[in-house]
């Protein structure tokens, strides 16, 4: 029989597709079997040292009626509130203050318990003292200052950030000396009185331990929680571990022209200048990219997704574009990828009928990890592309760089998200880069990693409750947070 030779071009263009589709899927099958889960095997049964719930959800609420705020002026003299808040901790955890006499610098605390083996690098746990303002206390269901208790939870600021912190590290650790079973590392608690405005205390901390050539192995600060999994598109819990946080960066962006009478404008004034600049900003963002900690979150939820997500995140060198597109277009998704942009201030002619000679724009930016200050404004002037527009610099460049990335491999990374698994046995464990700043960057110098990481699960409603309205913790979660400390201390 004869194939008509369009009909053997055909069959043949056919042959070659399929081939083509056949080698596509077993890539993509290859790719998405090569990753198997990282999730940790819970190895340990809990161990908790005794604790009087009832005596610990007491001292918590004590600390929180404590109005330890940071206020931006300061003029504002806040000792005899923080000196009252020590106090308490002095009476509250008698072991500690007995055994290991905690260094007070300034409002900030220092404890080291010491371990029996000296060549072990110490691990440091972090929290800070103070909270933020409250804005409107009448809007409260419960007084922001009451501590009160009541329908499960504890009340007040301070209840999510960091007291709750503060406050199960020292339960944790008052029971773990009861025990009298000493550490093999040695454990620091470290807590800063000035996080909410940058954390000069948290420096002074670091000073100490430097001059006391001190190198830890590892920090675990606040920074991430447990969340719903319905967040990330997955049903079980996941523990958010922060191992890496943004810089934090503020350019002023300035267009100036002549001023003059508004009755006789030019063809471009100041303002139109500098809108024009922002709409270009606007259009062109900083590029987006799969990197760093957000690999890290893929590569360790990528398995535990549905089959379809699944092959997608185990294939990136496919699926990026699209990844990329979808992550963009949720704030909170968009952030993990890219340096974030927000204008927040204005400002031009002080008069309606006189032109501005200059017009001025703010910009807040989140730094990924990777981007350097000099980039972006390099990125600003290549993108606004006109000379009467000029671009500075008005925040610390200090602050600018974000932190380090730690490991996932680590041997304390392992021992924190082990005793995750263990304490919560139904959490899904995943890397993640926190948006904010946190008092663990100060200790960069002196430490090999940093963790970012409260054991407590908060539902999407609770985290607006940080730094917001009705900040409360619930009394099982935060007896679980001891439970928590407790464990991964016994494993030091
Ligand atoms: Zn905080």
């Amino acid at each position: 029989m004869k194939i008509p030779p369009h009909l053997r071009l055909f069959l043949l263009a056919s042959f070659v597709l399929l081939f083509a589709f056949a080698t596509l899927a077993a890539v993509l099958t290859w790719n998405t079997l090569q990753q198997p889960s990282r999730q940790p095997a819970a190895s340990k049964a809990v161990i908790a040292p005794v604790l009087d719930p009832e005596q610990a959800l007491r001292r918590l609420s004590q600390a929180l009626s404590v109005p330890t705020i940071s206020w931006q002026d300061p003029a504002i003299d806040t000792k005899q509130t923080f000196d009252k808040l020590h106090q308490q901790l002095e009476q509250g955890f008698p072991e500690i203050y007995k055994q290991l006499k905690p260094e007070r610098i300034g409002q900030n605390l220092l404890i080291r318990w010491p371990g029996t083996d000296a060549k072990l690098k110490p691990v440091l746990f972090a929290a800070h003292l103070d909270v933020v303002p409250v804005e409107n206390r009448n809007s409260w269901q419960k007084p922001p200052f009451s501590g009160a208790r009541s329908g499960g939870f504890v009340w007040g600021r301070g209840s999510l950030d960091d007291k709750n912190s503060a406050m199960a590290l020292l339960e944790a650790l008052e029971t773990r000396i009861k025990t009298g079973r000493l550490p093999k590392r040695s454990i620091y608690l470290a807590f800063g009185a000035d996080e909410e405005i940058g954390g000069k205390g948290a420096q002074s901390l670091v000073r100490r331990l430097k001059s006391q050539k001190v190198k830890l192995a590892a920090v675990l600060d606040e920074g991430m929680v447990i969340v719903p999994g319905s967040m990330i598109g997955l049903n079980p819990p996941v523990a958010l571990i922060g191992i890496a946080e943004k810089g934090y960066l503020t350019l002023e962006i300035k267009a100036e022209q002549l001023g003059g009478h508004a009755s006789m404008p030019p063809q471009e004034t100041a303002v139109d200048i500098l809108g024009t600049a922002l709409q270009r900003l606007r259009n062109q963002p900083l590029p987006a990219r799969i990197e760093g900690p957000a690999a890290e979150l893929f590569n360790w939820l990528g398995p535990e997704m549905p089959t379809l997500r699944r092959v997608a995140l185990a294939n990136r060198w496919l699926a990026e574009p699209l990844l990329l597109s979808q992550l963009a277009a949720k704030p909170s998704t968009n952030a993990l990828i890219r340096t974030s942009f927000a204008p927040t201030m204005l400002s031009a002619s002080p008069k309606e009928n006189v032109l501005a000679s200059q017009a001025k724009s703010v910009i807040n930016l989140r730094v990924l990890p990777g981007d350097t200050p000099e980039m972006i404004q390099e990125h600003f002037k290549r993108v606004i592309n006109d000379d009467r527009v000029k671009v500075r610099a008005i925040s610390p460049l200090a602050t600018a760089k974000a932190s380090r990335v730690s490991r996932t491999d680590s041997e304390f990374f392992k021992l924190l998200s082990g005793s995750v698994k263990e304490v919560f046995p139904q959490v899904l464990i995943a890397p993640n880069l926190v948006l904010a700043a946190t008092d663990s960057r100060h200790y960069e110098p002196i430490t090999e990693d940093i963790y970012r990481f409260q054991p407590l699960f908060l539902s999407e409603k609770d985290l607006d409750r940080i730094h917001g309205r009705n900040e409360r913790i619930s009394e099982s979660g935060y007896l679980r947070m001891i439970q928590y400390y407790q464990h991964l201390m016994g494993k030091m």
